[in-house]
């Protein structure tokens, strides 16, 4: 049996997103997910009214993406956000509440970026997001997958959410039984989907633009997606 999962998903307790929790779940559906990760940034304050707003056949997964030093990192199947602190510390929190820790889009060098210490990283991590739909240039996500095949890493993919037309756009496709965080442990994990999808971006950028107007030159001018 495969499943599909898409393990990058944010609502509106990111600032970035403004979708509630009954649309996240909605969109799933739509999409014909078997589960989602719920990752929004270093906060778990919405995985709970996404699953009051899911059937019972949908997987909500309790997630984090956590603003590490270096990368983003998601960890996933945990109950508490982790602290904004060095990858390789995040990495312990999420195992000692018995979740699995995914390096997020790590090479994407427009966004937040992982560059020191990667044999260490490679040694702790349970996985690497090597399928991100927000990542702009294609090798960003193939210096990922080169990378999760050189360490014998599993790979995860998901669309990085921020708008219901998004969810689902890349995904996870898990095989066998039993928990999402086992699959990952255990290497039942491939991505699949698109991995490339700039109009989410400009998407974003125009949130923004109608959200702080007068300071958002600056911010559609500096290169940085969210
Ligand atoms: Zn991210
Ligand atoms: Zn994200």
């Amino acid at each position: 049996m495969t499943r599909r999962y898409d393990l990058q998903v944010h609502t509106d307790a990111s600032p970035c997103s403004r979708t509630p929790p009954e649309r996240v779940a909605a969109a799933a559906v739509d999409a014909g997910l078997d589960g989602i990760a719920v990752t929004d940034h270093d906060t778990v304050a919405n995985v709970e009214s996404v699953r009051d707003a899911a059937p019972d056949d949908l997987d909500v997964i309790s997630a984090v993406e956590v603003t590490t030093t270096e990368g983003h990192l998601l960890a996933l199947d945990v109950t508490e956000a982790p602290p904004q602190a060095d990858p390789l510390t995040v990495i312990d929190h999420v195992h000692d509440q018995g979740g699995v820790a995914v390096l997020s889009h790590p090479f994407d060098a427009l966004r937040q970026y992982y560059e020191t210490d990667l044999e260490a990283l490679a040694e702790a991590v349970d996985g690497i997001e090597a399928v991100n739909s927000r990542c702009v240039s294609r090798r960003f996500n193939e210096r990922a997958a080169a990378f999760a095949a050189a360490h014998d890493l599993p790979a995860t993919g998901g669309s990085d959410a921020h708008f219901p037309m998004e969810v689902g756009r890349a995904y996870t496709s898990v095989e066998g039984d039993g928990s999402l965080a086992d699959a990952v442990r255990e290497g039942r994990v491939r991505p699949g989907g698109r991995g490339r999808y700039l109009s989410g971006h400009v998407a974003t950028k125009l949130h923004q633009f109608r959200t702080v107007s007068g300071r958002t030159i600056t911010d559609l001018t500096s290169g940085r997606f969210p």
